[in-house]
C-alpha cells in the first residue's frame, strides 16, 4: 500500500514539471527553426517560414512576430480562443503584442533576454507558457512570441489516475492473495513445530516435527527432530547418571560404614580380621577417591580446561611398561593373558593422556572378557599415523549399545551389579583425550565374540617433526 501510494504521489507531481519540460523544449526547438529562417532578411516572405509554422499548428501553439516598429509580420494559431495574443490582431497591425503585463514583458524582450514564463489563460484557466525572444539580424530586429498551453496535463493526469487507481487495485487484490498464500506456507509449518516445541519444553519427546514445506523450514523441523532426539537421550544419560553416581557413592559409603561398624562391634581385637575388614574400607575409599578423580578429569577434559603436554615418545615402550604393570598386578591372579605385536615408533603427544587410554582399553578388555581369554595389543605404523588396537575376544557390545559407551557414566550393565573398577567414566575420558589429540578412534565389536578399540594418531603434527 505504501509503494503504491508513493508511486501515485510520484505520478501526479513529477507529471506537471515534465510536461511543461517537453513544451519548452518543443518552443525553444521552433524559436531556433524561426531565428534560422528570420537571420539576414529584412523582409519575411510567408513560404520562408511556412514549414515551420507548421510545426506551429502541430504542437497546439500560437505564434506572433513583431518588428521594430510593432508591426506584425507573422502569426500562426492553432489555439483559436485560447491564445493569448490579441485575436484581432492581423498581419501588419501596429498593436504590439496586447499581453499580460505587456509592458514588462516586452522590455524583457527588447533588452535581448529570453523570457520564458507562466501564465493563466482567462479563458481557459489553463497554465500557459509564454515564451518571447529577440531575434537580431543584420538589417533589422524580429520579435517572436510564442504561446501555448501546457494542456495535455489535466487529461492525462485523469488518464493516469484512473490506471493508477486500477492497477492499485489490482495489485492490491494481488498482494493480499500473495500474502495469505505466502503466510500461509510460512505460517502452518511454524506452527505445527511451535506446537511440538511446546511438547518437548513440557518434557514429553514423543514429538514428530517432519513437515513438508520449504527447505529453510524443513531444515529447522529436521534440526529440531535431531534435537528432542539428543535431549531425549541425554534425559535417559541423566536418569541413568544421577542413578549411577549415587548407586556408585552410596555403594562404598555403607560398605565403608558397615566394616568400621563391624570392627567397632566385632574385630576391634582380632588383628587378623580387622585387617581384612580395615582392607575392604581402604579399597572403597580408594574407590571412592578414583570416582571423584575420575568425574573430575572428565569434566575438565571435555570443558576444554586440561591443555595436552606434548613431548617425543616412543609408542612399544609405553605399552610395554603398561602391559608389565597390568602383568604383575591385576592378571597375577588370572588366567587371561596379554600377547603383543608392537613396533617402535616414536610420536608426539601427552603420553600421561595416552598412556590412560591405553590403560582404560586394556583394563576394559580385561574386565569384559572370559577367563583363559586372549588380549592382544597391536600396533600398526604406517607413513602418516600410528594404529594402536587393543582386541578382545570377550563379551562384546551390542549394536544397539555401541554409541553410547563413550559416554560418561554409561554402563551396559544397568543392574548395579557391583564392580570396584567401574565407574562408567574410562571411555569417556579416553574420548576426551583422544579427540584433544585430534585422533581417531572407534570400536568394532561383536557380542560373545569380542571387541576391538582402536586409536590413530597422525604423524602430521602441524610442523613439528618427530625428531623435535
Ligand atoms: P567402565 O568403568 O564401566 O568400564 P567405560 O567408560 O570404560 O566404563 O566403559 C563403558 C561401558 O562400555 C562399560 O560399562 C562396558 O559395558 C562397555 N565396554 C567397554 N569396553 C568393553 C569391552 N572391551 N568389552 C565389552 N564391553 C566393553
Amino acid at each position: 500500500m505504501a509503494i503504491l501510494l508513493a508511486l501515485g504521489l510520484l505520478q501526479v507531481t513529477l507529471i506537471k514539471p515534465y510536461f511543461r519540460d517537453q513544451r519548452v523544449n518543443s518552443i525553444e526547438l521552433i524559436a531556433s527553426e524561426i531565428t534560422d529562417d528570420l537571420l539576414g532578411k529584412d523582409k519575411l516572405s510567408t513560404a520562408d517560414i511556412e514549414d515551420t509554422f507548421n510545426m506551429i499548428l502541430n504542437n497546439d501553439m500560437c505564434a506572433i512576430i513583431f518588428n521594430d516598429n510593432g508591426r506584425v509580420i507573422y502569426k500562426e494559431d492553432a489555439l483559436g480562443a485560447t491564445c493569448t495574443f490579441d485575436k484581432f490582431t492581423t498581419i501588419d497591425d501596429e498593436s504590439f503584442i496586447p499581453l499580460v503585463e505587456p509592458t514588462k514583458i516586452i522590455e524583457t524582450v527588447k533588452d535581448g533576454n529570453i523570457l520564458n514564463t507562466s501564465i493563466i489563460s482567462d479563458v481557459s484557466d489553463q497554465e500557459m507558457v509564454l515564451y518571447g525572444q529577440k531575434i537580431e539580424g543584420d538589417l533589422a530586429n524580429y520579435y517572436l512570441f510564442i504561446n501555448s498551453p501546457v494542456e495535455p496535463i489535466e487529461s492525462y493526469i485523469e488518464l493516469f489516475t484512473d490506471q493508477y487507481y486500477l492497477i492499485a487495485f489490482a495489485v492490491f487484490v494481488a498482494a493480499i492473495g500473495i500474502s495469505f498464500f505466502l503466510s500461509d506456507r510460512i505460517t502452518s509449518p511454524i506452527v505445527k513445530i511451535k506446537k511440538e516445541a511446546d511438547k518437548l519444553s513440557s518434557g514429553n519427546y514423543d514429538v514428530d516435527f517432519t513437515i513438508d514445506s520449504y527447505s529453510e523450514i524443513n531444515d529447522l523441523a529436521n534440526t529440531l527432530d535431531k534435537t528432542s532426539q539428543v535431549m531425549a537421550t541425554t534425559d535417559e544419560l541423566r536418569q541413568d547418571l544421577i542413578a549411577n553416581v549415587s548407586h556408585d557413592i552410596k555403594t562404598p559409603l555403607t560398605m565403608i560404614k558397615a566394616y568400621s561398624e563391624m570392627i567397632r562391634d566385632i574385630s576391634g581385637d582380632d588383628k587378623e580380621k580387622r585387617d581384612k575388614h580395615l582392607n575392604v574400607i581402604i579399597e572403597e575409599a580408594d574407590y571412592l577417591d578414583r570416582l571423584v578423580d575420575d568425574m573430575r578429569d572428565v569434566s575438565k577434559l571435555q570443558a576444554g580446561q586440561q591443555t595436552l603436554k606434548r613431548t617425543n615418545f616412543d609408542m612399544k615402550e609405553t605399552i610395554e611398561r603398561i602391559i608389565e604393570h597390568y602383568r604383575g598386578g591385576i592378571l597375577k591372579d588370572m588366567s587371561i593373558t596379554i600377547e603383543t605385536e608392537l613396533v617402535s615408533s616414536v610420536v608426539w603427544a601427552d603420553e600421561t593422556a595416552i598412556s590412560r587410554v591405553i590403560s582404560n582399553f586394556l583394563s576394559n578388555a580385561i574386565k569384559y572378557s572370559f577367563a583363559d581369554s586372549k588380549i592382544l595389543v597391536k600396533m600398526t605404523d604406517s607413513e602418516d599415523h600410528l594404529r594402536v588396537e587393543v582386541i578382545d575376544d570377550g563379551k562384546g557390545i551390542s549394536e544397539s549399545e555401541l554409541p553410547y559407551i563413550w559416554t560418561r557414566y554409561y554402563k551396559i550393565d544397568k543392574g548395579f551389579s557391583r564392580n570396584i573398577n567401574s565407574t562408567g567414566l574410562g571411555l569417556a575420558i579416553a574420548k576426551a583425550i583422544l579427540e584433544a589429540h585430534g585422533a581417531k578412534y572407534g570400536v568394532i565389536s561383536k557380542v560373545n565374540v569380542g571387541s576391538t578399540f582402536w586409536f590413530e594418531l597422525s604423524k602430521d603434527y602441524d610442523g613439528l617433526s618427530k625428531g623435535n
